[in-house]
This record gives structure tokens, C-alpha cells and sequence, in this order.
């Protein structure tokens, strides 16, 4: 497929909690009635072909791959029917984990922003613009050290791209540039210093990380 990187200076990153059923489980939680939400700045940021330096403070930083969506356009409320509209292209992009730091964090009902949004947490690919990168579903995969660990369909996300733009954007207001972390499929586990990472979306872009 011929198609330009989307270029857009990155704003706000929205992570969304638990939109697999099978990644749920595996965290012994259910799926929520309400979106679970939280912010990386745009900082955590790093792009295809960064080596990342895994944080000292944790010693179990887990790989969850995610399909992201980039809005282009700025909105603060949306109907399901256009929520489309606003999309500028799609990426896949890991939502790098501190998990220690993060039960922790939910033992003592204290917020996730040290295990989730540190330096680094949030590397993407480069971004297919629209209408090229399609609706989807997209098969998501992701590879360490060129075995696979992670594996899905975005079909199966519990709330849809749409639903999700549809919820963040009347909660905070999207802006062009902000990105949305659509959620996780089961298989998350540790990478280590040294482990290489290749995450996929479908055929159409990927994303390679060295963790140092
Ligand atoms: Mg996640």
C-alpha cells in the first residue's frame, strides 16, 4: 500500500482499561461498565525504530500492544455516526507498563500515572493516514525477540473505535494531534532489557522497539 506518514505534533494520549475481555481475565478484573481512562503526556511518546530505556524504579515492565487512533480535528461532542470524521489515521503503539508500580498503585487506590505514563511508555508507529489505513478490524500482533506474545482481531474490543471517541471526546474534548490507546488483548508479559519488540497492524504498518 502507497501512503505518507500522518505528521502531526503529538498531544494527549487517552489509554483505555480493559476493552479486551480476555485481557480482563488475565488481570482478574471484569470488563468496567464505564470506559476506564487514563492520560500519558506527550512525552511518553517515542517513534518506530527508538531504543527505550526501561525505568529503574520497576522490575516488570509489561508489553501491551494496542491499536491507536490520531484525531485530526478538534471536538468536544460527536454522534457514533461521525465519529469517523475526526479520525486522521491509525497506528500500533505499546502501552509500556510499570505493572509492579501499578499494583501497587492499585493495592493502595493511588493513581497509575508513575507505572503508565514514564518517559518512553508510549512508542507508535508511523500513522496511516485516511481513508488508506480503512475501518478496520485489523489483526494486532506482537513479537519479542521474533516470538509471538500477543495476537487479536480489534474486532473484538469491548467498545468500538467510534464508542471510544465518542466517550473521550465529550469528557475532556479531543484536539488534533491527540491520540486514543484503544486497549490491550490478553497475553501481556515482560520485556527485558535487550528484547527487541515488532508490533503489527494487520499488513499496513508496524512498529520496532530495542529495550535497553
Ligand atoms: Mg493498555
Amino acid at each position: 500500500m502507497n501512503w505518507t506518514p500522518l505528521e502531526l505534533p503529538v498531544g494527549t494520549l487517552y489509554c483505555i482499561g480493559r476493552n479486551y475481555a480476555a485481557h480482563a481475565a488475565e488481570m482478574n478484573a471484569a470488563v468496567p461498565d464505564d470506559p476506564i481512562v487514563f492520560i500519558k503526556p506527550p512525552a511518553a511518546y517515542r517513534n518506530n525504530g527508538s531504543t527505550i530505556q526501561l525505568p529503574s524504579f520497576s522490575n516488570n515492565v509489561h508489553h501491551e500492544v494496542e491499536l491507536v487512533v490520531v484525531i485530526g480535528t478538534d471536538v468536544a461532542s460527536i454522534t457514533r455516526e461521525d465519529a469517523w470524521s475526526v479520525v486522521a489515521g491509525v497506528g500500533v503503539g505499546l502501552d509500556l507498563t510499570a505493572r509492579d508500580v501499578q499494583q501497587r498503585a492499585k493495592t493502595n487506590g493511588e493513581p497509575w500515572a508513575v507505572a503508565k505514563s514514564w518517559s518512553g511508555s508510549a512508542p507508535v508507529s508511523d500513522i496511516v493516514p485516511t481513508p488508506q489505513c480503512g475501518r478496520g478490524p485489523w489483526d494486532l500482533s506482537l513479537s519479542i525477540n521474533n516470538e509471538i506474545r500477543q495476537q487479536a482481531s480489534t474486532a473484538s474490543m469491548e467498545r468500538s473505535v467510534a464508542d471510544l471517541i465518542v466517550f473521550v471526546a465529550s469528557v475532556f474534548t479531543l484536539r488534533a494531534g491527540d491520540a486514543i490507546f484503544t486497549g490491550t488483548p490478553e497475553g501481556v508479559s515482560q520485556v527485558h532489557s535487550g528484547d527487541t519488540a515488532l508490533a503489527r497492524l494487520a499488513d499496513i504498518t508496524s512498529l520496532q522497539i530495542q529495550f535497553a
